[in-house]
């Protein structure tokens, strides 16, 4: 029926595993690779994250992915985690502690 590999209907936030209710398509940052190229990226975002801007969704969707892909070896507590992952401490979205 559609090629579309995005259900843009039922698609979770980027950052956390909500429903969206905001699609973007961004500019982001170019990556060291390929620094000339403009990059967008489709951004989803749910009620807790309409007001993150897309360095930060980009950062919780690391932390999102990594979260996915553990391991039960990987399992550590919070803090180590996200020092491991995050080493400088980033402000994440203000309803975080
Ligand atoms: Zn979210």
């Amino acid at each position: 029926m559609t090629t579309q590999t995005i259900d843009f209907h039922n698609a979770e936030c980027s950052a956390c595993h909500k429903k969206h209710v905001d699609i973007r398509t961004e500019i982001v940052d170019p990556s060291p690779e390929h620094p000339n190229a403009i990059r967008k990226k489709i951004i989803f975002r749910c009620e807790d994250h309409l007001n993150c801007d897309v360095d930060e969704i980009e950062k919780l969707a690391l932390v999102k992915k990594r979260f996915q892909d553990l391991d039960e070896s990987d399992l550590v507590d919070g803090d180590d985690f996200l020092n491991h992952i995050v080493p400088d401490r980033v402000n994440f979205c203000s309803q975080l502690p």
